[in-house]
């Protein structure tokens, strides 16, 4: 999962991106207006973290740019000191949820976790895919109740096929969504992470379907 934080206020951005990347998010970080609606407009995050005042474009503009370009990824906004109107604004503008500042970061945390199942259709955090069990709060894999060690890497990949369980994610789709920008990509990486992921899964849940991407499914004994 890629998330985007906009927020001008250099130590809470900071501290954000630090947060949601141990949280094992891929993070990109803008601290203005334009530079975060140009990067939402171009690069396909997963959910967006935006602050309302911003310089250059304050972010109910940055937001109603995106959702008139027809952009859906779930935004969370965070406003000033619990002000109603900022909230009915953000909202009206095609917010998705919010955060009073100040906030408790596990509270933005949950409340990202929430919108990310929310718009993969799933009803908690506990995503499974036959043995396979993914907790999105613990960040912990098991498979048939052993628990199974992930690199952050390994664990961006499965949970991102855990949330698009049953349809085909092609390299490039798992590339824009795995890596932040400033990573080197290379969709070669993919199939070596896949490879060591189906290693230590021990199980065959990962398909690969020829031509078009990969696709998690329950191994067709345990299904
Ligand atoms: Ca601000």
């Amino acid at each position: 999962m890629r998330l985007l934080v906009v927020e001008d206020d250099p130590d809470l951005n900071r501290q954000l991106v630090t947060a949601l990347s141990d949280a094992g998010y891929a993070v990109d970080a803008a601290s203005d207006g334009e530079e975060g609606h140009f990067l939402g407009d171009s690069e396909p995050y997963d959910a967006i973290v935006l602050d309302l005042g911003l310089p250059k474009m304050d972010g109910i503009s940055v937001l109603e740019r995106w959702r008139k370009s027809g952009k859906m990824m779930p935004v969370l906004i965070l406003t000033a000191r619990d002000r109603w109107s900022d909230k009915v604004q953000g909202f009206d503008a095609g917010a998705d949820d919010y955060v009073a500042k100040p906030f408790h970061m596990e509270e933005v945390l949950a409340r990202l976790r929430a919108l990310l199942r929310r718009s993969a259709g799933h009803a908690t955090n506990e995503l499974t895919c036959g043995p396979v069990t993914l907790d999105t709060r613990s960040s912990r894999v098991s498979v048939n109740g052993n628990p199974v060690r992930l690199t952050s890497h390994e664990y961006r990949l499965l949970a991102y096929l855990m949330h698009h369980t049953g349809r085909v994610v092609s390299r490039t789709e798992l590339v824009e969504h795995l890596y932040d920008q400033d990573f080197d990509r290379d969709s070669n990486t993919i199939e070596v992470f896949v490879g060591r992921l189906r290693k230590k899964l021990g199980i065959d849940v990962i398909q690969t379907v020829r031509g078009l991407g990969y696709m998690l499914s329950p191994p067709a004994d345990a299904s």
